[in-house]
């Protein structure tokens, strides 16, 4: 997969194609990060991009021509462009789906926004996605372009040691949407905090059970009003009392929201 960021800090990329998982995508051929500046192609005098808004305003707005030279530079101007993702906080909520659905283009071009944002017509007639990587505003695209190409890139062939990884991760199909269990590792306890004892057991089947059970038991579900973790479904396992400290620890740790009571028990 090709994916080309539109920018005018070109730079800010030169790392990601250095650091693994997309080091490892780039290596093995599946993916080309590619970047475009806006003032190496636009039409206006002195590397200039932007204009102050029609009907008046706060702000600059990058150019329509401007952003046209730029998909024209890179694709030419019969505009064989690929599809053209313009990234704005009123677009598309990104999410794992469109991840997964990004992913499997031969090539994505991404545009990054700057001051006020772009020109109406870009998204009208430029782009084919309006996309938003959440309900905040960002100073410019580039962060939200990086966690797109690193979302889709971390999925193509040989980015990760073991590609199974992607089948049972958050939000993937095989967890219905839902987050993953917890993990832990060694050291089995660390200041008197344990490891929940099935996962010491050796017992694979009881160990897959302890797992299922926890699939959307991440922060985001924890966090949803009305709903209080180890509370009302019976589960023994799930018993805040059973904190291995039983102390201020406990109550200290049982206090914060992300906090789930049953992984020291043990
Ligand atoms: N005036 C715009 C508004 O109120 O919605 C905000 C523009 S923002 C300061 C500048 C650029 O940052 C945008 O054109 C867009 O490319 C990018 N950006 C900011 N927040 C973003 C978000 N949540 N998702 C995707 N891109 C974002």
């Amino acid at each position: 997969m090709r994916i080309d960021v539109f920018t005018l800090f070109p730079e800010w990329f030169d790392w990601m194609e250095r650091s693994r998982p997309l080091r490892n995508a780039h290596a093995a051929g599946s993916l080309e990060l590619c970047t475009f500046d806006y003032r190496t192609t636009t039409p206006l005098r002195g590397g200039r991009v932007d204009d102050t808004p029609y009907g008046g305003g706060p702000g600059m707005v990058i150019r329509v021509d401007v952003v046209a030279a730029a998909l024209e530079g890179a694709y030419g101007a019969t505009s064989r462009a690929p599809r053209v993702v313009v990234l704005s906080p009123r677009g598309r909520p990104f999410d794992d789906a469109m991840a997964r659905e990004l992913a499997g283009e031969d090539q994505l071009a991404i545009l990054c926004g700057r001051y006020e944002g772009f020109d109406e017509r870009v998204h009208a007639h430029l782009a084919s996605d309006t996309v938003s990587i959440g309900p905040y505003v960002l100073s410019g695209g580039e962060i939200a372009a990086m966690a797109i190409v690193d979302a889709l890139g971390r999925r193509l062939p040989g980015a990760l040691g073991n590609d199974a990884s992607l089948e049972q991760e958050s939000f993937s199909p095989a967890l219905g949407g839902g987050t993953e269990h917890p993990h832990y590792t060694r050291p089995p306890e660390f200041r008197g905090w344990g490891v929940p004892e099935v996962l010491l057991s050796g017992h694979h089947g009881e160990v897959e059970r302890w797992r299922r059970d926890r699939v959307g038991s991440g922060p985001a579900v924890a966090l949803q009003p009305g709903r209080e973790e180890g509370q009302g479904d019976g589960d023994p396992d799930r018993d805040p009392d059973r904190g291995a400290l039983g102390g201020d620890a406990d109550r200290r740790a049982d206090a914060r929201p992300d906090h789930d009571p049953e992984s020291d028990a043990g």
